[in-house]
């Protein structure tokens, strides 16, 4: 989309969805069990705009400040708005307004705060708790053992719906471990799912390992540079 990534988008768009339905077909998955979201932060709004036009559905943002200005610049119709990154308790508000996906909670305070700052016309909040299937004290996510009790807490709040679980794994894991420790979220989320129905969603898998995360059996996969080419900055919330 920029003078770096000569690849038209439809055409990076094809190669993924194409990436994506052959993983669906080599692990015996429907296409439509998986959802691809964009995830376009650093991108300008323009990029997302002809993102949408090309036909990707769902958009994933990262900082709050950036986020919140491309919802409200949105021309036309909306795609459905994802918020994956790191949200601090006293940044809530307009994600709660704004958003129909919340990817990484991991405190029942930022859930709490969600919930009641959700519009009542506007239907439960989708949420994700995030799980730090590496244990790895670098990020954030709750520890496996600990999810269970957080979704008990947060099932009683009215205005989100804990939708399922997240993972962002450490960083250069081998396929065999990346593909245990994705094996076990798909675990956990399969026992929790008799107990909280809703709880379906396994949001994993990112551009360097969406169709491992898929064969593993990820709903939503997040891919941002395979889609949009290679981040150049770092904007601040
Ligand atoms: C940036 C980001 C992605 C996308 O990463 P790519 O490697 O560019 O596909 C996915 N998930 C989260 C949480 C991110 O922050």
């Amino acid at each position: 989309m920029t003078a770096a990534n000569e690849t038209p988008f439809s055409d990076r768009l094809a190669d993924v969805k194409a990436r994506i339905a052959a993983a669906c077909a080599r692990s015996g998955r429907s296409v439509e069990a998986v959802t691809l979201v964009a995830v376009s932060k650093t991108w300008p709004l323009a990029d997302l705009q002809s993102a949408v036009a090309a036909g990707v559905t769902d958009l994933g943002e990262n900082y709050v400040q950036e986020a919140v200005d491309k919802v409200n610049q949105w021309q036309g119709p909306a795609p459905v708005w994802h918020f994956i990154g790191p949200l601090q308790s006293n940044k809530t508000r307009p994600i709660a307004e704004l958003f129909d996906w919340v990817h990484s909670v991991d405190r029942l305070k930022i859930a709490r705060r969600l919930s009641e700052q959700r519009p009542s016309d506007k239907g439960p909040l989708s949420v994700c708790i995030q799980v730090n299937i590496s244990n790895d004290p670098a990020k954030a996510g709750v520890a496996p053992a600990e999810v269970e009790g957080l979704l008990a807490d947060m099932a009683g709040l009215d205005n989100l719906t804990v939708a399922g679980l997240m993972a962002i794994p450490a960083l250069d894991l081998d396929d065999t471990t990346l593909r245990q420790q994705y094996s076990e979220l798909k675990t956990l989320r399969d026992t929790l799912i008799t107990t909280y129905p809703d709880c379906k969603a396994l949001s994993m898998g990112m551009s360097g390992d969406f169709e491992l995360a898929i064969e593993c059996g990820a709903t939503h996969v997040r891919v941002g540079s395979a889609l949009f080419g290679q981040r150049t900055s770092q904007p601040k919330d």
